[in-house]
């Protein structure tokens, strides 16, 4: 019983798609990731340079004070109309401490050295916290996290504590564009896992086409066997054009297959029909009047006996037919000396026709070793000779026999001298029930199966079997067999 898969049905497109999609999401966020983790860091130091410079500015500025810290002091130092650059200590450049003040996104405070606020560019998150280390750390804000650095002033001249700085970072613009950013490579890894998604399935779709037609043309055949469908050939080179052309190859052979066992079968039962009805024929004679006359029933026996004899070939020669066609599989690597087979059928011939001459020329030099089962081969120059001695004439009864090498390949000729046959039926002598005169063959005991039988055996082991004939003149049949290299015969 047909046992049906439970698990679900998925497209192979569907996976395809859903694969590169995984495939690219991974690819694509790894490489997101490095990205966005390298330009936030990038980011963020030059907020943490931005926050230590300004430090360094205004405590440097404020150092010039050199004495403790005021809001008198302070506000000269901050006045708005020093706006300008000033260069103090050779080329050391430094920004006026208004323009750090006026820094929207730095909170400045200063504080006397006794930790009193004596300016402030705006409340501070952190809680000022007076010591003597310079320190640039971050801290827990009330919506992020934010930057705080802190450092005490010293005079320039006499190095005395005059005060404290604080300054933070609200970090407000570094954490915009952290999100900005994030948003973007969300939105960009969306569209690329979507995007590679829906490449994977139109690609899968044009590629796995020749799939459908697979599938298509199954399922006709399969509901109308006799149906004359093939896939359809892609203008393309890969795989899957190769799967389809040899899926079309697979089916012209069962095809051909089919029509052949079809024929086989409407041929042997043609076949059997003269040979049945004539038995058929005399029994109902003998059944009528025949018994009583023994003249009748000896030649009604007679003619039953040859008729049955006649049925007994045809099987046999039938049997012979259907196992050539099979010795592709199971006569794989027979190795057989042809010199041995040819002069064993030569010397059988001539002490069976002793009324024939028979000749060979022999051109081999040394054994040659082909690949085929010794009775094969026996059995192919027994058919070839067999004709040659049924359709010679009575004047010119002789029969050559041939062996000579090729370049990779042994040659064996069978002729006579006889009847012949004319062109158009040396293409058909080999079919199958082929008889040139039906009615004289049929006198000689021929059922047209010889040589069929002889061409499947010799193709059957990758050679060839050719004929050249002229009516009147004779006949000449070639066996082209491939020589393996054997290294028995070769010691
Ligand atoms: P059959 O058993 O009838 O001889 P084959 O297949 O051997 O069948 O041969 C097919 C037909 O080819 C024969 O009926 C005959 O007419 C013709 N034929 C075969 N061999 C020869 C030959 N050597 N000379 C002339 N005709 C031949």
């Amino acid at each position: 019983m047909e046992q049906k898969d439970e698990r679900r049905f998925i497209s192979l497109k569907v996976k395809w798609a859903l694969g590169t999609a995984l495939g690219s999401l991974i690819i694509f966020f790894v490489v997101v990731m490095a990205l966005f983790s390298a330009f936030t860091q990038n980011l963020f130091h030059q907020e943490r340079q931005l926050l230590n410079q300004g430090m360094t500015n205004i405590s440097r500025q404020l150092g010039t004070a050199n004495a403790p810290l005021t809001k008198k002091r302070i506000s000269r130092l901050v006045d708005p109309n020093a706006s300008k650059s000033q260069i103090i200590s050779g080329q050391d450049y430094r920004r006026p401490v208004v323009k750090e003040l006026s820094d929207g996104h730095l909170v400045i405070n200063i504080y006397n050295p006794d930790g009193k606020n004596i300016l402030s560019t705006g409340p501070y998150i952190k809680k000022p916290h007076f010591t003597t280390n310079r320190s640039v750390h971050i801290a827990q804000g009330p919506d992020h996290d934010v930057l705080v650095g802190q450092m005490p002033i010293y005079g320039q001249k006499n190095n005395q504590l005059i005060g404290y700085l604080q300054v933070e970072n609200n970090l407000d613009a570094y954490t915009r564009s952290y999100h900005q950013l994030e948003l973007v490579c969300a939105l960009a890894l969306c569209l690329v896992v979507i995007a590679s998604g829906l490449l994977g399935y139109f690609l899968s779709l044009f590629l796995l086409r020749p799939l459908d037609n697979i599938h298509d043309t199954v399922k006709e055949i399969s509901s109308d066997p006799t149906k004359d469908v093939r896939v359809p050939t892609l203008n393309r080179n890969d795989e899957l054009a190769e799967l389809t052309t040899m899926f079309n190859e697979m089916l012209d052979r069962m095809q051909r297959y089919i029509d052949q066992q079809t024929q086989f079968v409407s041929d042997v039962s043609h076949e059997l029909r003269t040979p049945v009805a004539i038995i058929q024929g005399h029994l109902e004679m003998l059944q009528r009047w025949g018994k009583d006359d023994p003249k009748v029933l000896n030649d009604s026996i007679k003619a039953t006996l040859i008729e049955t004899k006649r049925m007994k070939n045809l099987v046999q020669e039938m049997l012979d037919l259907s196992r050539a066609e099979q010795v592709e599989i199971n006569f794989r690597n027979q190795h057989t000396i042809v010199n041995d087979v040819v002069h064993q059928v030569f010397n059988n011939f001539k002490m069976l026709y002793p009324e024939f001459t028979f000749r060979l020329d022999d051109d081999l030099k040394e054994p040659i070793t082909v690949d085929i089962y010794r009775d094969h081969l026996e059995q192919v120059l027994v058919i070839l000779c067999d004709n040659a001695v049924k359709y010679s004439t009575d004047d010119h009864k002789e029969i050559h026999l041939s062996l000579s090498r090729g370049m990779n390949t042994v040659e064996i000729g069978v002729q006579d001298f006889g009847e012949g046959i004319s062109q158009e039926n040396v293409k058909r002598v080999f079919d199958r029930f082929y008889r040139v005169d039906k009615a004289r063959s049929r006198k000689k005991g021929g059922n047209g199966l010889g040589l069929s039988i002889a061409k499947r055996l010799i193709e059957g082991y990758h050679g060839s079997i050719t004929l050249e004939s002229s009516v009147g003149a004779g006949s000449l049949f070639r066996i082209i067999l491939p020589i393996i290299e054997d290294p028995e015969t070769k010691k």
